[in-house]
C-alpha cells in the first residue's frame, strides 16, 4: 500500500524546535511567558487594523470567552451559521443559551444574508432579540462581509467572527479575523498554522483583550490573596506551544500560497470532468483555500469517489454536516433554505495540506480520474 495522504496535516517550517528549546532553556514551561507575548504580537502585526490578540488554549475556548465578553448568558439566543464545525455552536450551549441556525448562500457557502434577516425579524417578533451573530469563513472563504455586517449594524447585534479556518484570507485587502466585534482564530493540528492545539481572540478594544486574559487565567483579582469576584477559566495558551506558533507565523504566507496552488492544480486537472465543480472567489474575496473542495452531482457519486480514494490510502471528507441536521441540536430553531443540505450531499474536501508533494497531488488526481475513467 502506498503511504497515506492526509486531508490536512501539520507542516512545520523549521524554526519551531528552536523556539521550543528556548522555552526549555529559560524554564518558561507555563501558560504565560515571552513566547505567548511574542506570538500575540506576531499575530497583531500580521492582522493589522489595530488588533489586540489574546492567545488561548483552543479556538473553542476563544468562542466561549467571546460569548461571555458579549454578555451571552442563560436563556439568551445566539444566531450561528448552520454549515460549520460543531465548535462554532457548542460554546453557545456552554453558556446555557440557545443556538439559532441560519442556512448558507451558494456563492461562498457561508451565512445567507436574507435568511439572517428573516431569522432576526422572527426572533424579535417572538419576543427575544439575538445577543450575537456567529458567521464563519468556511474552508477559508470570506463570508459576505458587507451584507452580514450591515444587517448586524441595522439591528444593533454584535458579530463574533469565526475565522478559525481563515487566517491568511482577506476581503478587499483586509484580513479575516478583523471584521467582527470579536473574532476568533484556531491553531489546531489541521489548521493553516498549528500550535498542536491553540486559539486566539482578536479585538480592537484593548480592554476586551485584557478581560479575555483575565477570564482565561481563572479571573484572579489584583490582590495578594487569591481573590475571585467572577467565574474564571483555565484557557491560556502554553508558552511551549506559543513557541511553535512563532515558528509557524514565519511560514504562514508560504502555507497560504501552497494551499492556493493545490486548489489551482485540482481545478486545472479536472477541467475536462464536467461532473466536478469548484466555487470561485466572489469579487473582493481572497481565500487561503484551507481545504480544496469540489461539488459532485450527487451523494452517491460523492461517496463513490470518497470510498474509491480510501482504497488508494487517500483521505477525503464530506463537507461539514450542517448543525441543524445534528441530533444534539435537533430542537434548536432553524432558518433553512436547502443550500447547506445540498452542499453536504454533494461536496467533498480533497487533500489540501501545504506540505503535499507533487507526487501526492498527482496520486489524488489520478485516483479521481480513474473513478470517472477520464
Ligand atoms: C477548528 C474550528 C473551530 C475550533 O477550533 P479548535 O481550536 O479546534 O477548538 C471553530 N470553528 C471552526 C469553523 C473550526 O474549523
Amino acid at each position: 500500500m502506498e503511504s497515506k495522504i492526509w486531508l490536512s496535516s501539520p507542516h512545520m517550517g523549521g524554526k519551531e524546535q528552536s523556539y521550543i528549546n528556548n522555552a526549555f532553556e529559560t524554564n518558561w514551561i507555563a501558560p504565560l511567558g515571552p513566547h505567548v507575548n511574542g506570538f500575540e504580537s506576531d499575530l497583531q502585526n500580521y492582522l493589522n487594523q489595530d488588533s489586540h490578540v489574546a492567545a488561548l488554549s483552543s479556538g473553542t475556548a476563544a468562542i466561549h470567552l467571546g460569548l461571555i465578553l458579549l454578555n451571552v448568558s442563560h436563556g439568551d439566543e445566539v444566531i450561528c451559521q448552520s454549515k460549520t464545525f460543531s465548535a462554532s455552536a457548542n460554546p453557545i450551549a456552554y453558556q446555557g443559551a440557545t443556538p439559532i441556525f441560519v442556512d448558507s448562500e451558494k456563492d461562498t457557502w457561508n451565512m445567507c444574508p436574507q435568511q439572517l434577516e428573516i431569522a432576526i425579524k422572527d426572533r424579535i417578533s417572538k419576543g427575544k432579540k439575538p445577543k450575537a451573530i456567529i458567521p464563519v469563513h468556511l474552508y477559508g472563504m470570506p463570508y459576505k462581509i458587507e451584507e452580514i455586517h450591515n444587517i448586524a449594524k441595522q439591528y444593533d447585534i454584535p458579530v463574533l467572527e469565526d475565522s478559525a479556518e481563515a487566517l491568511g484570507s482577506t476581503y478587499n485587502g483586509t484580513k479575516c479575523g478583523t471584521f467582527g466585534d470579536i473574532a476568533i482564530l484556531s491553531f489546531n493540528g489541521n489548521k493553516i498554522i498549528t500550535t498542536s492545539g491553540g486559539g486566539a481572540i482578536v479585538t480592537k478594544d484593548l480592554k476586551l483583550k485584557e478581560k479575555a486574559v483575565f477570564l482565561a487565567t481563572q479571573a484572579r483579582e489584583k490582590a495578594v490573596e487569591y481573590l475571585h469576584a467572577s467565574i474564571g477559566y483555565n484557557y491560556r495558551l502554553s508558552n511551549v506551544l506559543a513557541g511553535i506558533g512563532r515558528g509557524q507565523m514565519e511560514v504562514l504566507d508560504d502555507h497560504v500560497a501552497a494551499r492556493r496552488r493545490n486548489y489551482a492544480f485540482y481545478k486545472d486537472s479536472f477541467k475536462t470532468i464536467e461532473e466536478l465543480q469548484f466555487v470561485e472567489e466572489p469579487a473582493g474575496a481572497f481565500s487561503n483555500r484551507w481545504l480544496s473542495c469540489v461539488l459532485t452531482p450527487s451523494q452517491e457519486i460523492r461517496e463513490g469517489i470518497r470510498t474509491s480514494l480510501e482504497t488508494y490510502n487517500i483521505e477525503t471528507r464530506p463537507l461539514w454536516k450542517p448543525m441543524h441536521q445534528q441530533p444534539v441540536f435537533k430542537d434548536a430553531p432553524q432558518y433553512i433554505n436547502g443550500v447547506s443540505d445540498e452542499l453536504f450531499k454533494k461536496g467533498l474536501c480533497l487533500p489540501s495540506g501545504s506540505n503535499l508533494t507533487e507526487n501526492e497531488l498527482n496520486r489524488v488526481v489520478s485516483a479521481i480520474k480513474m473513478y470517472f475513467r477520464a
